[in-house]
């Protein structure tokens, strides 16, 4: 486990004296609600931009879908009374004007939107000139080069300061993520755009606030240069959002501990947690693989029976287990394991195999291999 100080020579490295920190609520719900939140992070004196969502995306029509511009005079009221930078969402160019007019000083572009070309460029076009920050999150889809495309056209509009968020990726079935980690993805995306600073957003990354600490000190392990963390007075009667925002107490509290004086006791078994969440994912991918590829072979079976196929096909099963060993040489994996990791799945298609009917013919002596 590193030291404090070494997470900050890791940030140093990065190239920022201190990792850069975006608080407030999920949504922008009333003038007091934002207010109050607003102060309490300034007492913290450790967030450089104050954050809430003015238009929201949502999955389902009928929820919360923001206040709209009018809360853009409440964030000016709270850069007032604070001092902190502002931070919203900008969805469309009509957002994008309204956010300039209201002297918003970052923008950031969601998930969502920056699936779409099209809109990213217009509201790059419409940006052009302006000195906003823009926070680009990555797509839904663990798609680097929509999330570094999208980069590129900010960069290409002018814009100095363009960031990447890392808020985690769509998955298909249900993990303790709402939205996966794929760790090596903004890691590839730094390699490809080494000047762009990535912050990660654990909130959007946990969907559960229990698991946004340990999310937060994995990202400043690796390296990350800040953290965009939601932030409800109370987050149990957000209207959007409600599982996974902190109070300010307790983002208080993690920000000590990630870079204050509290010392990090329960660091290492939170990151073990962490890592065996990642563990169970993939294993989770792993037999909804093997299911699918069992499911097939069955279909194949169908498919051989009807035209007299033998089921064991020894230049396919050939060709299979040396693009497998292959494929395990490149990514580092023994191949000696491959091969008997894919020696038994092949053994137990081609009984997935027998049973759906085809008619097969038992080579003795030989373990029967491959017969897809
Ligand atoms: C948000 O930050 O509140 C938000 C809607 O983010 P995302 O686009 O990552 O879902
Ligand atoms: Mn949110």
């Amino acid at each position: 486990m590193k030291t404090t100080q070494a997470r900050q020579q890791s940030a140093q490295k990065n190239g920022h004296s201190r990792p850069v920190l975006i608080a407030g609520p999920c949504s922008a719900e009333s003038p007091r609600q934002l207010m109050e939140t607003a102060k309490a992070l300034a007492l913290t004196n450790r967030v450089d931009y104050f954050r809430a969502g003015v238009w929201k995306p949502r999955t389902s029509p009928g929820s919360f879908e923001g206040v709209g511009t009018e809360a853009l005079k409440w964030l000016q009221d709270v850069k007032e009374a604070t001092g902190l930078k502002v931070a919203t969402e900008a969805g469309n160019v009509q957002h994008a004007r309204e956010a300039l007019r209201h002297n918003i000083d970052m923008l950031w572009i969601g998930a969502r939107t920056v699936s779409n070309p099209f809109v990213v460029q217009e509201i790059a076009d419409t940006l052009k000139g302006s000195d906003v920050v823009v926070m680009v999150k990555n797509p839904m889809a663990p798609d680097v080069d929509l999330w570094a495309g999208s980069i590129k056209r900010f960069q290409k509009a002018g814009i100095k300061n363009v960031c990447a968020i890392h808020r985690g990726f769509s998955y298909w079935t249900r993990s303790v993520f709402r939205n996966h980690p794929w760790w090596h993805l903004p890691m590839e995306l730094k390699k490809r755009l080494p000047d762009v600073p990535v912050i990660c957003d654990p909130s959007h990354i946990a969907g559960d606030r229990k698991l946004v600490p340990m999310l937060s000190q994995r990202a400043m392990e690796m390296g990350f240069n800040g953290l965009m963390i939601e932030v409800h007075p109370k987050p149990e009667n957000a209207l959007s959002d409600a599982n996974q925002q902190l109070t300010p107490a307790s983002f208080l509290k993690l920000t000590e501990q990630l870079f204050g004086n509290i010392r990090d006791i329960d660091g290492q078994y939170n990151m073990l947690d962490e890592l065996r969440a990642e563990v169970d994912v993939i294993d989770q991918v792993l037999i909804w693989a093997l299911t699918n590829r069992m499911k097939l072979a069955g279909e194949i079976a169908g498919i051989k029976n009807k035209n007299n196929m033998e089921t064991l096909q020894p230049q396919r099963w050939k060709q299979v287990i040396t693009t497998a060993v292959s494929r395990a040489r490149e990514s580092g994996l023994r191949p000696g394991f491959i091969e008997k990791l894919f020696d038994d799945i092949h053994h137990e298609s081609l009984s997935v195999q027998r049973n759906d009917g085809a008619e097969t013919k038992q080579i003795s002596g030989i373990r029967p291999t491959f017969a897809i």
